[in-house]
């Protein structure tokens, strides 16, 4: 049987942070399900962008980094704010799978209830390397957070025009 696992997150924007999970769980699975989490999310400050350009990100960045698109599936998935039929409701939706990739402490808590194994990554430089600290950058005018996503990532961000996007929804011009 396929080594499946499941990484959820909310990709808010994905950054190298993220990638270097992704090729941390797939030195140890066959497969990944990447599953963009509140889906139904968007034009917010947490959560600015919706679940599709989250999608077209993600495949640039596995892209950018020469991850085989052929080992990992992404599915978008909202919310269903009851915790305790959530990881249920994620199975639903995705391939089978024996593993989730996470540190978020209420999902690790949430897939080891269902009885999934769950593999911690490691934190890679977690201090600097997060979709917040990204966000904030934006917020405030600096470009630092391009050194912080892949090349093609920001291109997109670019397209879309999402660092005018989180301003205005900010209420900053
Ligand atoms: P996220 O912030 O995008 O992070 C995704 C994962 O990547 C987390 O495990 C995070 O660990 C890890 N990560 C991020 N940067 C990293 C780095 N530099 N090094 C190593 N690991 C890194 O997403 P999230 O908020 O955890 O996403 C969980 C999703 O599940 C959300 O969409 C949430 O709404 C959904 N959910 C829904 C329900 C429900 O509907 N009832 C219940 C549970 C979860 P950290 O913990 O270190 O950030």
């Amino acid at each position: 049987m396929v080594l499946r696992g499941v990484f959820p997150g909310r990709f808010q924007p994905i950054h190298w942070g993220h990638v270097k999970v992704i090729e941390w769980a797939l030195q140890r699975l066959d497969e990944l399900v990447i599953v963009v989490g509140s889906a139904q999310e968007s034009h917010t400050l947490s959560n600015p962008f919706t679940a599709g350009e989250r999608i077209e990100m993600i495949r640039a960045a596995l892209e950018d980094a020469g991850i085989d698109r052929s080992r990992v599936l992404i599915v978008p998935l909202a919310d269903i704010y009851m915790n305790a039929v959530w990881v249920r409701y994620l199975a639903m939706n995705v391939p089978r799978f024996r593993y989730a990739i996470a540190r978020n402490p209420l999902v690790v808590r949430l897939f080891k209830e269902c009885g999934y194994e769950v593999l911690i990554p490691p934190p890679f430089e977690r201090g600097k390397l997060s979709s917040t600290n990204i966000r904030k950058m934006m917020l405030m005018g600096s470009d630092e957070w391009r050194s912080l996503v892949p090349p093609s990532v920001a291109k997109i961000i670019d397209e879309i025009r999402g660092v005018e996007r989180l301003r205005e929804v900010a209420g900053r011009d």
